[in-house]
């Protein structure tokens, strides 16, 4: 049992650290990498140059600020006062990604590197890196897992028509972890001319902390949104945690307030069978991808496979900040399986008129089913990370409506 830390919002550390988990575990040929790239964000974030051409992208490229609606049904369901969703899905290629591959690209021309590579699991992420890249005139290469090229037909041929090339990974389970070891190993073969667009709050330092305050513009204008309103500070935050890239990018601005935080994992088919993503409410302390967090891996330490209805969330490690939140019991981490996310996007579909992806469907799924823990009076606010149109062949299936 690891003990109870004390909450510090001012990390990562020097090294990397939030607490005991980060920090860099990579070849020594990736080090200066990480290096270079530390130091070009450090400068760009002190560079209001930098600030206002990002500014720039997030506004007139991807449609930001995002809204903050409130939905009046779904609230009544839930037996909570007021009931906000952070609109996120309603960005330029249909998620939060869009947020963090935009500022790295910027630091991808600043660092002069001609060409992006990155993994992807939905798509999401790769479909986001192989529009910025055309954005920009870079050459893309998209790591994806066979299983996942073939679950996500509709976003391998959007990357393609964006004139990335997709790499199918034929290793291992074909999936997300693969699909990042060949990205890892891609990248220590070709760092000096190639930037690495990792997808979420996971990797070496320093992708955890540059990936959370690319994001953190979720939480940035959902307190902002709140006050213009009128309405007091929220009781409780809720987002569905993969990687961990939307919920931190909502929770962080808020980890000094009063208000509880929640992240909703994937309980797959359930935590009992060993088919889950849940890696914060049934993992262990390991080191996967380059840092030192969460895992789910077997009495052997070898990596678990993942299971999740959201190839988003179907991912067997968690970025480290999160393991640190968990640690210093400043966020709870709850769990929602397949049958509740499924039954969380009916519903949400069917109560605001608005249909969310499968991942944060987990989140409303959680609400759903433990109504029970709120109050008549709370006021909530929850990240919808993105839009319902990739998984609708799926949920299809899952439905047979
Ligand atoms: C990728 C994705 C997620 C999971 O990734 P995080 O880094 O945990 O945010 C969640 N929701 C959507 C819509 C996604 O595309």
């Amino acid at each position: 049992m690891l003990k109870k830390i004390k909450f510090n919002n001012s990390l990562p550390d020097r090294h990397g650290h939030f607490g005991p988990f980060g920090g860099k575990y990579v070849p020594e040929t990736l080090m200066s990498a990480l290096d270079e790239l530390e130091r070009v964000y450090r400068k760009a974030k002190q560079d209001p140059k930098f600030t206002k051409e990002f500014r720039y992208y997030l506004e007139y490229f991807a449609g930001r600020p995002t809204r903050l609606t409130e939905a009046k049904r779904l609230a009544k369901l839930i037996g909570v006062k007021r009931f906000f969703l952070k609109r996120e899905d309603l960005l330029h290629t249909g998620s939060h990604k869009i947020n963090n591959t935009l500022g790295q690209i910027l630091l991808t021309t600043r660092m002069n590197k001609k060409r992006v590579i990155a993994e992807t699991g939905a798509g999401q992420h790769g479909v986001a890196t192989a529009t910025v890249c055309a954005l920009f005139g870079v050459k893309c290469d998209v790591y994806m897992g066979e299983e996942d090229v073939q679950r996500q037909k509709l976003n391998v041929f959007r990357m393609k028509l964006l004139g990335a090339r997709v790499i199918s990974v034929r290793t291992g389970s074909q999936t997300l972890k693969d699909a990042v070891n060949e990205a890892i190993r891609d990248w220590v073969t070709n760092v000096r001319d190639t930037h690495y667009i990792i997808g979420s709050v996971i990797g070496p330092h320093p992708y955890p902390m540059i990936v959370r305050d690319f994001q953190s513009i979720i939480g940035k204008e959902t307190k902002k949104d709140l006050k213009k309103m009128g309405v007091r500070e929220p009781d409780y935050i809720v987002a569905c945690v993969g990687g961990g890239s939307n919920s931190i990018g909502l929770f962080y601005p808020f980890l000094s307030s009063q208000a509880k935080i929640i992240g909703v994992e994937a309980a797959g088919r359930g935590l009992h069978s060993g088919h889950h993503a849940a890696t914060l409410t049934a993992g262990q302390v390991g080191i996967l991808h380059g840092s030192k967090s969460w895992v789910l891996q077997d009495e052997n330490g070898q990596v678990s496979l993942a299971h999740s209805i959201s190839a988003g969330l179907d991912y067997p490690g968690v970025g480290p900040e999160h393991a640190y939140l968990k640690t210093s019991g400043r966020v709870q981490y709850v769990s929602a399986t397949d049958n509740e996310a499924l039954r969380g996007l009916k519903t949400l579909s069917e109560c605001e008129g608005i249909i969310p992806a499968l991942e944060p469907a987990h989140a409303i799924g959680y609400l759903l089913k433990n109504k029970a823990r709120f109050k008549k009076s709370d006021i909530v606010v929850m990240c919808l990370s993105g839009r319902g149109d990739k998984d609708v062949e799926q949920v299809s299936e899952a439905l047979s409506l």
